[in-house]
């Protein structure tokens, strides 16, 4: 219910800012989560939920400080002040200079870590990505999905100009070492019922050519590493998902992933499916590559992790194998999650056929969406309908309404779980990562818009004053 509709001035003063930060907010408090498992098992059904009124202010869980942060750097992101801002980060990624590189000038590196870094990157060691996985479990998040920013060093370029050939594969072998060496080490401070997330380009140039020639299998060291990475991810009781990338390494990235879930996601094993392909409803193909791996796994007994994203490579793929319209990537990403949940195959068929096992993680900032995804499931919970089971997540520093309100919503144990997607990494390798994260604000002003809304809805309601509109 709306109280009173107040306006947030253009330009907040630091005034403002202040009183937010010492006067914590008067509704401030933190979810915890109390969900069940339940969303675990396969045809299990969810005993019906307690009725629950959801709370009017989802982002009330957030901390003041890192409330604050978010609503400054959302607010630039949603103001003109981005562009400058974006090309002063692309600078900074490419610079040498005492001035502007983090990794020479410490007051550059302090400013980055204590602003940007901090809104969207976990932390630069295993003490500071262990602090943050708990804050956010404090927040109410079922768990979190860890990935280390860093990119290959080695370049493609680079090993190609070595004459010999020896050395050359010293190169390549080093680039694979770094990569499993960090995997691993990232896999350790993730944690029990957390997922890792694995990009096969940041095994440097020996993955990229693989890919990029469209090698059914990986290269031998590439291969040893990932049944490694599988094996610990196994063993320590989490799930790996496979990032999606380029359309020129997609056909490859996903018959190494499909041997990958052949391996680790048999049925008869109870922790199944363990590893998790990503699949970009933009592309126009990814209905059909989704029926074909459906019924792989049917045919051949092993259960399907599908991390369901809408795409991020637009402005660099081939255009006409995406879908033309925004609107026609929406409906068809609705559509996949619809016919997986009310377990149809092939997708959009007859429901009731046989279905293969099957777990959902729809990985999306839009609160449309994934609303309609929870609204789904939650239905079939309390309809005692067989469900697959569903998680949701965004990444850190984006669309925390969205993530917050479904925490909320999800507390009764009949809502899929949500997570939160952190990269770690030191400033200087957070770089790209983070040029990434605000490239794609720009280009999602919206969406960067609607948060800023939220966010200033809620310091009014912090200061006591009512709702924005
Ligand atoms: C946890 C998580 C993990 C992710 N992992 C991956 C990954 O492994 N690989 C990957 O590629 N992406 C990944 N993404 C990014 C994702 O693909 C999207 O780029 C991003 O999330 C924006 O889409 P959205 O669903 O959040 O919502 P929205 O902001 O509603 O959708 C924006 C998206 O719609 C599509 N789109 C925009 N304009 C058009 C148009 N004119 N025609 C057709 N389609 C259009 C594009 O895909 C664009 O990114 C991930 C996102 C999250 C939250």
């Amino acid at each position: 219910m709306r109280s009173k509709v107040l306006l947030w001035p253009k330009r907040p003063t630091p005034l403002l800012y202040y009183q937010l930060l010492h006067h914590p907010p008067v509704y401030y408090h933190a979810y915890y989560n109390t969900s069940s498992t339940s969303t675990t098992t396969t045809h299990h059904t969810v005993p019906p939920p307690a009725p629950k009124t959801p709370s009017p202010a989802p982002l009330s869980a957030l901390p003041t400080r890192t409330f604050l942060r978010s609503l400054l750097f959302t607010s630039v992101m949603a103001s003109p002040l981005l562009k400058p801002c974006l090309s002063l980060l692309k600078y900074m990624v490419d610079s040498n200079s005492l001035l502007f590189s983090p990794a020479k000038n410490p007051v550059v590196n302090y400013l980055l870590r204590r602003t940007i870094y901090d809104h969207f990157c976990a932390g630069i060691n295993e003490r500071e990505v262990r602090n943050t996985v708990q804050e956010m479990k404090s927040l109410g998040f079922k768990g979190v999905i860890l990935g280390y920013a860093r990119e290959s060093i080695a370049k493609v370029e680079d090993v190609d100009r070595i004459q010999s050939a020896e050395e050359k594969q010293e190169a390549l072998d080093r680039a694979v070492e770094e990569w499993r060496v960090g995997t691993l080490r990232t896999l350790g401070m993730c944690g029990r019922g957390n997922y890792l997330a694995v990009k096969f380009t940041g095994a440097g140039p020996a993955a990229v050519e693989a890919l990029s020639r469209g090698d059914r299998v990986p290269p031998p060291r590439i291969q040893e590493a990932m049944m490694e990475i599988c094996d610990a991810v196994a063993a320590q009781g989490s799930r790996v998902w496979i990032d999606a990338e380029q359309q020129i390494f997609q056909g490859a990235i996903d018959a190494w992933a499909v041997d990958l879930m052949r391996k680790y996601n048999r049925v008869n094993r109870a922790d199944a499916p363990v590893v998790l392909n990503t699949y970009q409803a933009y592309l126009k193909s990814s209905t059909a590559r989704l029926n074909e791996h459906l019924q792989l796994a049917q045919r051949e007994g092993w259960a399907m992790g599908v991390k369901l994203v809408r795409g991020a490579y637009i402005a660099h793929d081939h255009r006409d194998r995406i879908h033309d319209t925004k609107a026609d990537t929406d409906r068809n990403y609705d559509h996949i999650v619809e016919s997986l949940i009310t377990r149809q195959y092939p997708l959009g068929g007859e429901p009731g056929q046989p279905f293969p096992k099957v777990r959902l993680f729809v990985a999306s900032h839009n609160g449309v969406s994934v609303r309609k995804a929870c609204a789904l499931y939650r239905q079939r919970a309390q309809s005692g309908l067989p469900l697959i089971p569903v998680e949701v997540g965004q990444l850190q520093g984006m669309a925390d309404e969205v993530s917050l309100g479904m925490v909320e919503g999800s507390t009764d144990g009949a809502a899929p779980g949500v997570f939160k997607c952190l990269a770690w990494g030191s400033t200087e390798e957070c770089l790209h990562f983070l040029l990434r994260r605000a490239v794609e604000n720009q280009s999602a002003m919206e969406r960067t818009r609607d948060t800023a809304r939220a966010l200033r809805g809620e310091a009014w309601r912090r200061l006591g004053g009512g709702s924005v509109m």
